[in-house]
């Protein structure tokens, strides 16, 4: 960690003061936990799952996992093999089209319905013919993922999907999203959206701040740059890219770190 970093950090954990009640959000892949093949075996790194318990436990902070799952995954990855989270925590999913609360409240953002259907003659020709890569089937979008083959494979992928999605994007209601490895075809709002809602929902003066990895955590920064109070935005990823991120961090001991200096901060 840089003296630049470090700054930064100390910057925002100072204006964390008695009876505010920060906002943290916090993507999953790639962020909270490293990346598997078998997405349902996605666990939290080690430490974590802990922290993030530790941070509930203390009832300072308003807690939200924002992902491009679909919601429902979140709770068992976090809560499985040690019931360590006191309640569940509000997941914001398919990269904020979706919002499922802590009371288990559901809210999908609806398509136009000829968009709608466009995009469920997509899905079940894709869940047909999945162009060589894997094909992930959500209410709201077309997925297609070539992370994991090789380049050359991964190219070829990448310019059949492309050539699919690039003209059904310029449907009205729908936009082409693009992540490390793969790209999405989908309606809805995307992570930025979210993040402005939610930032929307806090007391003035509230400090927020967003961690995530991928290039669709990107629209996330924006929005929490944009927040009037105190606010960090962290690329938390193994190598640095360009990103309108304030600071760039390493998962998974400077995701702990950052968890650990979160709950002294309020102590
Ligand atoms: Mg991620």
């Amino acid at each position: 960690m840089t003296d630049e970093t470090k700054k930064k950090l100390d910057e925002f954990f100072g204006t964390f003061s008695r009876g505010k009640s920060p906002l943290l959000l916090l993507d999953y892949d790639g962020t909270l936990a490293p990346f598997r093949v078998d997405r349902t075996k996605a666990h939290p790194w080690t430490g974590v799952r802990e922290a993030m318990a530790r941070i509930q436990h203390q009832g300072r902070t308003r807690m939200v996992v924002i992902t491009g799952r679909p919601a429902k995954e979140i709770g068992p990855l976090l809560r499985s093999y040690s019931p360590l989270l006191d309640a569940p925590l509000e997941v914001w999913g398919l990269h904020g089209a979706e919002r499922l609360h802590p009371d288990g409240k559901r809210e999908l953002e609806q398509a136009p319905p000829d968009t709608q259907r466009r995009l469920d003659e997509l899905r079940e020709h894709l869940r047909h013919s999945n162009l060589g890569g894997q094909f992930e089937d959500k209410p709201n979008a077309a997925v297609m993922h070539w992370r994991g083959a090789s380049p050359r494979t991964a190219k070829f992928i990448e310019a059949r999907t492309r050539e699919i999605f690039e003209p059904m994007s310029r449907l009205e209601g729908l936009t082409l999203l693009e992540f490390e490895g793969g790209l999405e075809l989908r309606v809805g709002r995307n992570k930025g959206g979210a993040v402005a809602a939610l930032v929307a929902e806090t007391a003035p003066g509230t400090p927020v701040a967003y961690v995530g990895d991928d290039l669709t955590d990107e629209a996330a920064f924006i929005a929490i740059n944009k927040a009037t109070g105190p606010h960090l935005s962290v690329l938390m990823r193994p190598d640095p890219r360009e990103t309108a991120a304030d600071l760039w961090m390493r998962p998974p001991t400077e995701m702990r770190g950052f968890l650990k200096k979160w709950m002294k901060a309020l102590d």
